[in-house]
């Protein structure tokens, strides 16, 4: 097998996500051949750092020996059974642990697989809850600017990514959408807290009108990460909660990217002090191995569905719901957390990787350099509309996978980059903006 037969195999039989399947006329796809750690390796024996964690989901490095070896165990043991009518231990130790986690003020867990469906999941149980609550009207939702939850029609209907939505309108109910606390929006002289303010004043005058037909308001807190990594201030949380719990609105904290230490802390809702009503994880949450997305919520939520009749009961499913193999990778990615301090590793590497990264914070052809967690992004000055194919293209030719969201250049590494690592990520990142922007 080369490089060239399964590139050629795979535009004759795959449709590949998120792509416009004609530019691979000029940008090549990449087959990857085996992963190890944060290194991607190629037919060829080429070598790329993984500088955006396989799409965000990849934490301790490819092939991590604790994860595998749970897997393998897992697999020998109990590789499927439905979740309905049945339970197994992988699924309620992985709950358990959940919701200590999460302060035991999420004390359900409901399963799924990707994280699209969790978004699903949170909608329709939170207006289903005010439907068994005697308030049907509530049925509407409530979402931020630039914000995404995923692609399935539900989700899409609260993501506001213009490029991801347009064709498909017809389709949706869309939500209302609310201005976004993106700390750069404050303008001249003030600071991030200032536009999460503004933000929670728009989101006041909204609910105060349309407090009765809105079911929930969804947030990905700390980071909206697809819809180009704007960060906020974490008073922006504490607002919206406040303001939801007044108007008796839902709070959906959509953390499939942020959540899993990625934001700093293990749930990024945590740097708020406060806890949403619905809580989805996806993404990291296998430690990146495996297909894996829940919803975790209130016991007050729960209880609203917990009656006689069948119909209001939360009759939702899909095939695969709290699959063991699945559940088992969560386990091992909980334990690799707890014993490894994870947390407090991640700042030293985060200290160390903005130390690499002060060139690009410095950088006159850069704007709005800025960090989170283990989130770091800015924009190129640029005008060119092929900024992000070409910027990805001079990265890879230099060992490294980034792939930029429009003018937004981003690293989102597993936890596991060494110093070098961390300085090529950034060397890489140099050159490729002197190939680009020259
Ligand atoms: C990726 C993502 C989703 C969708 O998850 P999929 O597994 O791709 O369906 C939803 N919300 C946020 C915040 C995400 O980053």
């Amino acid at each position: 097998m080369s490089n060239a037969d399964l590139l050629r195999r795979s535009l004759a039989a795959v449709w590949h996500p998120c792509t416009q399947m004609k530019e691979h006329e000029s940008l090549p796809l990449l087959p990857i051949r085996r992963a190890q750690g944060p290194w991607l390796e190629d037919f060829n024996g080429h070598r790329y750092l993984d500088g955006i964690s396989s799409w965000w989901t990849n934490l301790f490095g490819h092939g991590h020996p604790r994860i595998v070896a749970a897997l393998r165990e897992q697999l020998e043991t109990l590789d499927h059974v439905m979740l309905a009518g049945f339970t197994h231990e992988p699924v309620v130790a992985l709950s358990e642990r959940l919701a200590a986690l999460a302060g035991h003020a999420l004390g359900h867990c409901f399963y799924a697989s990707d994280g699209a469906a969790a978004v699903e999941i949170a909608l329709k149980m939170s207006c289903h809850y005010w439907r068994n609550s005697g308030r049907p009207r509530k049925n509407r939702f409530l979402a931020l600017a630039g914000g995404y939850h995923g692609e399935t029609l539900g989700a899409l209907a609260v993501t506001d990514v213009p490029l991801f939505r347009n064709a498909y309108a017809p389709l949706l109910r869309p939500a209302a959408i609310v201005p976004s606390p993106d700390g750069r929006r404050a303008g001249p002289g003030r600071t991030a807290r200032d536009a999460a303010l503004d933000a929670a004043r728009a989101l006041e005058s909204h609910l105060e009108r349309h407090h009765a037909e809105t079911a929930a308001l969804i947030v990905e807190p700390l980071v909206q990460c697809a819809g180009g990594m704007a960060m906020h201030d974490a008073e922006y949380l504490r607002r919206a909660r406040a303001l939801c719990d007044r108007h008796g609105v839902h709070l959906i904290a959509d953390e499939i990217a942020v959540g899993c230490g990625r934001s700093g802390s293990f749930f990024a809702h945590e740097q708020a002090g406060i806890a949403p009503d619905f809580l989805c994880l996806s993404k990291g949450i296998t430690g990146g191995t495996l297909p894996l997305s829940l919803v975790m919520t209130t016991d007050a939520v729960y209880e609203a569905f917990y009656d006689d009749e069948v119909a209001r009961g939360f009759l939702h499913s899909h095939s695969y719901t709290g699959n063991p193999l699945a559940c088992r990778a969560a386990l091992a990615t909980l334990d690799i957390f707890e014993e490894e301090d994870v947390l407090a590793a991640n700042r030293r590497l985060a200290a160390q990787i903005s130390r690499a990264a002060a060139p690009l914070a410095a950088d006159p052809r850069l704007a709005d350099f800025r960090n989170t967690g283990m989130i770091w992004a800015f924009e190129a000055k640029t005008g060119d509309a092929r900024f992000a194919r070409r910027f990805q293209q001079e990265a890879l030719a230099r060992g490294v996978l980034l792939r930029p969201l429009g003018n937004t250049v981003y690293f989102m590494p597993p936890y596991v980059l060494g110093e070098e690592e961390a300085g090529l990520l950034v060397a890489a990142t140099l050159g490729a903006l002197d190939a680009v922007l020259a």
